[in-house]
């Protein structure tokens, strides 16, 4: 009875657990690395399993960082049934051919720049028929079920609160006569968060996975109608200025987050009449099935479904599909535009970016995290100059963050969910979290609650029986900054330079001090 820790140890991104138990292999989550070149790279290598011996998938929910392989998975061998809550199941009918698309148009963009420097052409990581085949395995089941998979595995799926049908899979392995409990917390959301209910809490076990997104930070307690007053007034100032407010939103939650309290907001008259662009046809249909699932509603929002009946209708929303309307909107002005993806690394923001950074009148919200190397975190760390589709922006917008969307428990949040567990008997492993969060949360867990505590790395095997480390080493990878980033870096400061210095003398020897150096 083994777990291996394929991805999340180390970073936020790439969750994928494999658990051994008797003949029987399967995965918790199989998630795509995002981040920077060194992160993304990992996503293009073999499996260090092999997918045809794994019988099933448990999917805790549908961001793509925790499903964004299963078509690679499939593309490799797997055949088995991939396990999600319905509403999960909904969510990736589009957000694995929108993964598939993405990868595709990125390796025939990569393919046409290497033609030219001669390089040999690469295979995206997979195809929309790859997609297509994943979707066809997925089986949706009910939350709160304790569901016999095979004789030696049982699963309950049981509610997150981190995005629509999000879960948190309490598991039970039976091997000879041994039986181990194991929780793995999938990503855990704070509470009063828009439209979703509470996360559930756990009970005993013996040994959890816990995530850490936020593992050392404390976010300033936000009531929600603290949220209500600020996003107010974001979007009233942002109209003062009389610029766009761009908004880079995960299509999935954050964007029906922003408009479930758009609504309210402005029910309230507490905005101008603002026109709101949802720009993203994944967030179109990603707000489909939450209109199918009015009974995971929190009560806010079965209230305003009462009083409106729907939390999204409004005649200010509009929603845009085809690139031609996406395009239009480069010449609009005093409009609240939302877009994804929610870090900027990817889809129509970038655009959307390019077209209003520069702009000293525009302003650019965020509503959710931003791992480091994205270019949301660039623009959050104060970037002067970025570089968007190949072009240096110089960045005059007004930046403006929100913590209150987040959709992961803050370091509080998580110690409640974790405190709420009688007792872990043999190990608590902190996960899905970059160096400082899980050391910090780990701290915390082995302090206040006295569990054995555990910081896997990638690439690691425990066996669940003993709990003794076996390493099984991989190269450490740079999370922050990588050698592509410093690339990127140099060349802004080489432009800069060359803009700046007028005398040749000057930049020659410069330049040729530099030449010699590489
Ligand atoms: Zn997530
Ligand atoms: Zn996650």
């Amino acid at each position: 009875m083994k777990i291996h820790f394929h991805g999340a140890a180390g970073m936020v991104t790439g969750s994928c657990y494999r658990v051994e138990c008797g003949n029987t292999q399967f995965l918790v989550d199989c998630g795509m690395f995002q981040g920077n070149k060194s992160l993304k790279q990992l996503n293009y290598g073999e499996f260090s399993f092999i997918p045809k011996k794994i019988d099933f998938v448990l999917v805790t929910h549908a961001h793509i960082d925790h499903t964004g392989l299963l078509p690679k998975l499939v593309k490799k061998g797997f055949s088995g049934k991939i396990y999600a809550s319905r509403p999960t199941a909904d969510l990736l009918t589009f957000m694995l051919p929108d993964s598939a698309r993405i990868q595709e148009t990125e390796v025939e963009q990569k393919n046409r720049r290497g033609e030219r420097k001669g390089q040999p052409a690469l295979e995206p990581i997979y195809t929309s028929e790859d997609a297509e085949k994943t979707l066809s395995l997925i089986q949706g089941i009910d939350q709160n079920e304790n569901i016999e998979l095979n004789d030696s595995v049982q699963v309950k799926f049981r509610n997150a609160g981190h995005v629509l049908g999000s879960s948190f899979l309490e598991v039970v392995l039976t091997e000879g006569g041994a039986t181990k409990r194991i929780i793995f917390s999938g990503d855990l959301g704070s509470k009063d968060h828009p439209i979703l209910k509470d996360p559930d809490l756990p009970g005993e076990t013996d040994v959890l996975l816990v995530e850490s997104t936020y593992g050392d930070r404390v976010r300033p307690e936000e009531k929600k109608e603290d949220r209500l007053q600020r996003l107010a007034a974001v979007i009233r100032e942002s109209k003062k200025r009389g610029g766009n407010l761009i908004i880079p939103a995960f299509a999935v939650e954050r964007t029906q987050d922003i408009m479930h309290d758009i609504m309210i907001v402005m029910d309230r008259k507490l905005i101008p009449e603002t026109q709101v662009v949802v720009d993203s046809p994944l967030a179109i249909n990603a707000t489909k099935v939450f209109a199918k699932y009015p009974d995971l509603y929190d009560e806010d929002a079965t209230g305003l479904m009462k009083n409106k009946g729907s939390i999204f209708d409004h005649p200010n929303f509009k929603f845009t599909i085809t690139a031609a309307e996406s395009m239009a909107l480069n010449d609009k002005r005093g409009i609240i535009i939302m877009s994804a993806s929610g870090m900027c690394d990817a889809g129509r923001i970038k655009h959307h970016l390019k077209h209003n950074l520069w702009r000293r009148d525009s302003t650019i919200l965020f509503v959710g995290y931003q791992a480091e190397g994205t270019l949301g975190r660039l623009l959050l760390d104060g970037e002067k100059i970025v570089r968007i589709q190949g072009q240096e922006i110089r960045v005059e917008a007004r930046i403006e963050e929100m913590m209150g969307y987040s959709g992961h428990a803050d370091q509080n949040g998580l110690m409640e969910w974790v405190g709420s567990l009688k007792d872990v008997h043999d190990k608590v492993f902190v996960v899905h979290g970059e160096e400082d969060s899980r050391n910090a949360l780990a701290k915390l867990i082995k302090e206040r609650k006295n569990f054995s505590v555990q910081i896997p790395a990638m690439g690691e095997t425990y066996d669940l029986l003993q709990i003794v480390t076996r390493e099984s080493p991989v190269p450490a990878i740079a999370v922050s900054r990588d050698s592509f980033n410093l690339y990127a870096d140099l060349s802004i400061k080489l432009a800069e330079f060359m803009r700046r210095e007028k005398d040749e003398e000057k930049r020659r020897t410069f330049l040729e001090r530099i030449l010699k150096s590489v």
